[in-house]
């Protein structure tokens, strides 16, 4: 059964087919494609891709559901009622007024004769004629009767939405000069509308919805008959008066409506699959609230006609014309729960296959197998985010994720209304402007600026011309004009008078030519059109001349660009040097920060070319870029910085290719970021801050890739090849955008400015940091969990109280510890413990919340339950435990044992239908943990009971004893084994691995602690990977593959074709490795374990590598020094065993042996012996524990010391040189083959002398 169908709203008959959907498919070919027609002016840029789709023409008639016929939920009967109570009012009011009622009859008469005729459901035989007797108020009820002629025309409707909303819009405008209090409800709507219109696709049902939004406003336009706003109705109120509440109410409608309408089409095709039956019922409220609205505005309008001074008869004219155009919510409501887009099709039926929205929702497995179904196809603007969990957010309640999204829908809807108003606004005249008419002699005609228009005309140009004649066309009549003048000037002997505009000449010229081109094509398509220069001479500031603005793109663009570039650079320099200072529990996001978005934001800044400009022609563009940045700063802050797609960006930045915003964009963005890192210093910031930030820029980076696609296409198209001309365009802009290969190239070769890290940390004096800059809350900082010690006592509850067995038994303090029988693993986890109560739904039911200790920050999980008692007087229990973090139960279905202190079982997670994939044995008991921890596994009972419970027994002893005398020994052993725990939680997420002694012992700790032991002790992992460890993001041990956590290792001597450094984990198994190409496949040789390493404490980035590298290749030749120095002849450092008693160590102050570490940072010389070292590094005298070392080995020869380029270069005559010998040795064995040839040929030719073996024999050589 469709998932759509869950609502019972509409009850179909006259054998519907189930899912109307597959017949929606099966017509579709029936049914020609619509196509859109044309649009008009600036809506022919927009790529709605509404797809159509063919209606079935099998629909039956629908009965009317209980809530639509009731007056409240359908426009009908309430237009109805209003036609009807305008038709008795007439006659009871007008003939004290006019006294030429009968007129007036007859025009009413006349309107429903019109509107029987004229509707185009009123065809003879129509079984909807009844509805049109419903619609004139001749006393039928509503009838929602849907055929399909209307639900085609829904689909009309759906599909030609965007080009009939500008027309109404503009008829809206002028009634909004007559009647201003309309206009809130109008911003709303063009607001929301523009908003639609910047989607880049938009969901056919929330257009759907949106028709019936457009029909609502449709209404206003009866407004027109009222010529007179101060006239006031039967009731002596004027019209602004009666309908002003109404119109506000609208405008809020429409913007939540919008609002919802927002996350729809936010959401993931699978999550609206799945999720279509809720969000479906709140679209059709919206459509019926919109429905009762248009009634609304009728009636209040109806009102006020009843006067008959504006024309009673032209009024209902114009009801009927606008009943046609209609479209009846029933229509609407049935378009949107049917309706399913070609691409979901496919997840529809996926998930009809795996039983249902309702069965997949609760199926783990099922939804990850969708999800990485929804992976493999393009996801637009949702890269990368594809993972479950974000499915999981999709997944919400719709009123809380409107209720989420409303805060910054709203900001964004208030940049659009500023935008639209400021547009209105700006509706004037400039001076070079010419007054448009009529177009009467050519296209010409419709050229706003009076210079183009000369030129256009003069040239003969139809509706486009070629860019590259237009600019020169353009700098020849600016020139010529020049010249003129001063012709002029000198035969009439008039002083000189320079023009204003002079100086710009210099930069209209063919120099310039490629940007001013760019500056008008603004589609890159070789031609420049009508409404091009339109859009180009009208987006200048008002008070600028054309020249000046063409000047601008030809150089003042590129200038500014330079500008804002070099601002831009010092603040992510400024960034890199806060690394040291900030808060240690805010240093993983701010490095995940920093990594994720330098090397973008790198790619798509850096290939700019720099132009600068002499200072008097850098001010003349001085105001506009100002305004810009103002402007953008201004929309920015309204929606609190965040943006979260495309579509808001381009709210953000107004009409326009991205790269005109580029740069005062990522400006602002970084500047806002900073002040977010400088926070971090001091305070602890939510996560989520920093990750907008970071997607807030790849928003801007995806923006640029999509506009370098598209142009790419159009050069493609032209039969250019791409790659040459983003060499040559848009300033060199977008060479690099989407190419990281060569762009890390670059990076590296680039000659970046050296970081001077702020160690300062939390100086006193530093002034109190603004908080004003962030969206969420600061957090408290990190603490272990102590509290986890304090004794928790079992509350009974009043349900508890009135228990009955079985359910009696099972309530109180349980503990448990769960096992995996394949491979045996007891226990599987640490013990964890529930108090179980009765649930408050209903006596039978069990209910607990718990959390497993071993889950970082302690994830918690629900717990569900019941009891069954079997024939046989066995009492099973079934308990089910659903993790809040994700849609993961495990199900646990055990036997009371004959003590009613221990229930055995076996476990395992559901899965589809229920299915139950068994892990293992369980146990429950009321045992305390200490005496649960010595239980012996599961299946030891199974082998040998009486032999299990013996040693049970027996360890169990032996651990009371231990406790009871509260020996020196049993805290050494608790310490110890706390240390160990901590030690292995860690390792197990990053480094070293451990080995198979480690996880023995690993093993034994689990099982001995208790659940409190264990969730503090992960509490305390926690702590201590916030507060002291580095974690090296992104960096695996090229040997054991782990996660680096501490000391990462970097070869100083292998070069890797990716340009990725070659990083070991500080096991000293893994120092003594040979890593080869297999491993690392960008590896030309392999690493050795002679290689000079260097050890880093700190995170290093690639911003940050050409630094580190200078660094430590001047201190390893520093330590040689010192080395070569104190090498007398009677210590020979050719030998490892070797010590240098010369040289002490920083820490154990013994004499150093090799291979031993010395400091980069110090400015002495610094050895430590890697004893020393392996303890976590030494902070003595000036050094620190994170100062990076370099490794001194002994030293079998001098190698020369090689920078990175010579290294590639090295790496690059090494493939030369395998290419040579091969060619070589090819070249030899062709030698060898000819020789060959030429004795077979010879032997042949040459009489026979001997039988073959002495040929054979015969040496070649
Ligand atoms: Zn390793
Ligand atoms: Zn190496
Ligand atoms: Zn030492
Ligand atoms: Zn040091």
């Amino acid at each position: 059964m469709s998932p759509f169908h869950i609502l019972p709203k509409r009850r179909a008959k006259n054998g519907t087919p189930d899912s109307p959907r597959d017949d929606a498919q099966s017509q579709a070919a029936s049914v020609s494609p619509l196509s859109i027609p044309g649009a008009v002016g600036s809506i022919s840029s927009h790529q709605s891709r509404i797809r159509s789709a063919g209606r079935s023409t099998l629909d039956p008639i629908h009965e009317p559901s209980s809530q639509t016929a009731s007056a409240e939920g359908n426009g009908a009967p309430a237009q109805s009622a209003s036609v009807s109570h305008s038709a008795s009012s007439v006659s009871g009011t007008t003939h004290h007024e006019s006294g030429d009622d009968d007129h007036v009859n007859e025009a009413i008469d006349e309107a429903a004769q019109e509107l029987r005729a004229r509707s185009p459901a009123a065809k003879p035989g129509s079984k909807l004629g009844k509805k049109i007797g419903a619609l004139v108020g001749i006393g039928q009820t509503a009838n929602g009767l849907v055929s399909s002629l209307e639900t085609d025309s829904i689909q009309n409707a759906v599909n030609g939405f965007f080009e009939s909303v500008p027309v109404l819009v503009r008829a809206l405008d002028e009634i909004a000069k007559i009647h201003p209090f309309i206009s809130v409800a109008l911003l709303a709507f063009k607001a929301v509308y523009t908003f639609e219109m910047k989607r880049s696709e938009n969901d056919s049902k929330v257009i759907a919805l949106y028709v019936e939004m457009k029909d609502m406003m449709t209404v206003l336009l009866e407004l027109k008959s009222i010529k007179d706003p101060s006239a006031v109705d039967v009731e002596g109120i004027a019209v602004e008066g009666r309908m002003q509440g109404l119109i506000k109410q609208i405008a809020e409608d429409i913007k939540r409506c919008a609002n919802v309408c927002d996350v729809w089409s936010k959401m993931r095709s699978l999550a609206k699959v799945l999720k279509a039956p809720f969000w479906e019922s709140n679209f059709v409220d919206l459509v019926n609230l919109f429905a009762q609205r248009r009634a609304d505005l009728q009636f209040a309008m109806s009102m006020h006609a009843m006067r008959g001074i504006d024309g009673v008869s032209d009024q209902l004219k114009g009801i009927s014309r606008l009943m046609e155009e209609r479209t009846n919510p029933e229509q609407i409501i049935y378009f949107i729960q049917t309706y399913v887009s070609q691409e979901d099709q496919h997840l529809y039926k996926q998930v009809t296959l795996r039983g249902g929205a309702a069965a997949v929702l609760h199926d783990q497995c099922a939804l990850e197998e969708l999800t990485a179904e929804g992976a493999r196809e393009p996801s637009g603007e949702h890269d990368g985010a594809s993972d479950l969990r974000s499915l999981q957010a999709d997944l919400r309640d719709p009123a809380e994720a409107a209720n989420e999204n409303l805060p910054s829908f709203e900001r964004k809807l208030e940049i659009l209304q500023r935008q639209i108003v400021e547009d209105t606004e700006k509706i004037m005249v400039r001076e070079s402007d010419r007054v448009i008419e009529s177009v009467t002699s050519g296209p010409h005609d419709r050229i706003l600026d009076k210079d183009i228009y000369t030129i256009w005309k003069e040239m003969g140009w139809r509706g486009s011309v070629k860019t590259r004649h237009f600019v020169l066309a353009l700098r020849d009549f600016y020139h010529d004009r020049v010249e003129e003048s001063k012709r002029k000037e000198a035969a009439s002997d008039v002083a000189y008078t320079s023009d204003a505009d002079a100086w710009s000449l210099e930069f209209i010229s063919m120099k310039w030519l490629q940007s001013i081109s760019e500056a008008f094509d603004d589609d890159a398509s070789g031609f420049v059109t009508i409404a091009e220069a339109n859009d180009f001479t009208s987006s200048r500031p008002t008070n600028w001349s054309l020249p000046r603005w063409i000047a601008y793109w030809a150089v003042g663009w590129q200038n500014t660009a330079t500008i804002y570039k070099e601002k831009i650079y010092k603040i992510v320099d400024s960034m890199f040097a806060l690394k040291p200072c900030i808060h240690p529990q805010n240093r993983q996001m701010v490095e995940r920060y920093l990594n994720h978005t330098w090397e973008q934001l790198m790619f798509s800044t850096m290939p700019l070319e720099p132009l600068t400009l002499l200072d008097k022609v850098q001010r003349r563009f001085g105001d506009y870029v100002v305004s810009e940045e103002t402007r953008l700063k201004r929309n920015l802050e309204t929606i609190r910085y965040r943006v979260d797609d495309l579509t808001t960006l381009s709210i953000v930045t107004g009409p326009g290719r991205i790269e005109k915003y580029l740069f005062p964009l990522l400006y602002l963005m970084l500047q806002r970021d900073l002040q977010i890192l400088k926070i971090c210093r001091h305070h602890i910031v939510d996560e989520r801050e920093l990750w907008d930030c970071g997607d807030n820029i790849l928003t801007v980076v995806n923006a640029c890739k999509t506009r370098k696609q598209s142009l790419g296409e159009t050069f493609s198209h032209q039969g250019w090849i791409p790659q040459e001309q983003f060499k040559s365009k848009y300033c060199r802009l977008f060479e690099l955008t989407d190419d990281w290969k060569e762009g890390r190239k670059r990076l590296y070769d680039a000659k970046l400015a050296h970081i001077h890290y702020d160690e300062s940390s939390g100086t006193a004096g530093e002034e109190k940091s603004d908080l004003s800059a962030l969206n969420h809350p600061l957090k408290e900082p990190y603490r272990p969990e102590v509290e986890q010690y304090i004794a928790k006592q079992y509350v009974e509850t009043d349900e508890d109280r009135m228990a009955q067995s079985p359910i009696k038994e099972i309530l109180g303090t349980w503990y448990s510890l769960l096992s995996k029988r394949n491979p045996p693993e007891w226990p599987m986890g640490p013990m964890f413990t529930v108090e179980i109560h009765v649930a408050k739904r209903g006596p039978y039911e069990l209910e607990a919340v718990g959390s497993m200790p071993d889950s970082m920050r302690g994830i918690t999980f629900t717990l569900g339950g019941n009891a069954e008692t079997t024939a046989h007087g066995e009492t099973y229990y079934t308990l089910h435990l659903s993790s809040t973090f994700q849609a993961y139960i495990v199900e646990l279905r055990g036997k009371m044992s004959k003590s009613p202190t221990l229930i055995e079982g076996v476990w395992g997670g559901v899965g589809k239908e229920a299915t139950h994939t068994e892990v293992g044995p369980f146990v429950l008991t009321r045992m305390t943990p200490e005496v649960l921890s010595c239980r012996p596994a599961p299946w030891k009972f199974e082998q040998n009971r009486i032999r299990a419970l013996w040693r049970f027994a027996l360890s169990a002893t032996r651990q009371q004893v231990l406790r009871s005398t509260y020996s020196w020994k049993f805290f050494k052993q608790r310490r110890t084994a706390r240390l160990r725990y901590v030690e292995f939680i860690l390792r197990e997420r990053f480094g070293p691995r451990l080995s198979a002694e480690d996880e023995v012992e690993y093993q034994g700790l689990i099982r001995s602690l208790s659940p409190a032991d264990a969730r503090f002790y992960a509490s305390l992992a926690e702590h201590q990977l916030l507060q002291t460890a580095c974690v090296h993001h992104g960096y695996e041990c090229d040997n054991c593959s782990c996660q680096i956590r501490g000391s990462r290792m970097v070869c100083m001597t292998c070069a890797t074709r990716s340009l990725d450094t070659l990083d070991l984990c500080s096991d000293p198994r893994c120092l003594a490795s040979t890593v080869t190409p297999t491993q690392r496949s960008d590896l030309a040789s392999p690493h050795l374990p002679t290689h000079d390493i260097f050890q880093l404490r700190k995170t290093m980035y690639m911003r940050e590598r050409q630094q580190y590298d200078a660094q430590v290749r001047e201190a390893l030749r520093r330590s040689h020094a010192t080395l070569d120095e104190l090498d007398a002849p009677d210590s020979g450092p050719n030998t490892s065993s070797m010590v240098n008693r010369k040289l002490r160590c920083l820490g154990c102050e013994g004499g150093v042996k090799w291979p031993c570490w010395y400091c980069v940072e110090c400015d002495d010389d610094v050895f430590l012996c890697v004893a020393c070292d392996i303890k976590g590094g030494i902070t003595k005298n000036q050094h620190k524990e994170t100062h990076t070392l370099v490794r001194c080995q002994a030293r079998m020869r001098e190698e020369p010391q090689l920078s990175i380029e010579q290294r590639m270069e090295a790496l690059e005559t090494r493939f030369g040189t395998m290419h040579d010998s091969l060619y070589h040795r090819l070249d030899g064995l062709e030698a060898q083959l000819s020789r060959i040839q030429e004795l077979l040929e010879s032997a042949v030719s040459r009489p026979m002398l001997g039988p073959g073996p002495r040929s054979a024999s015969h040496p070649w050589t």
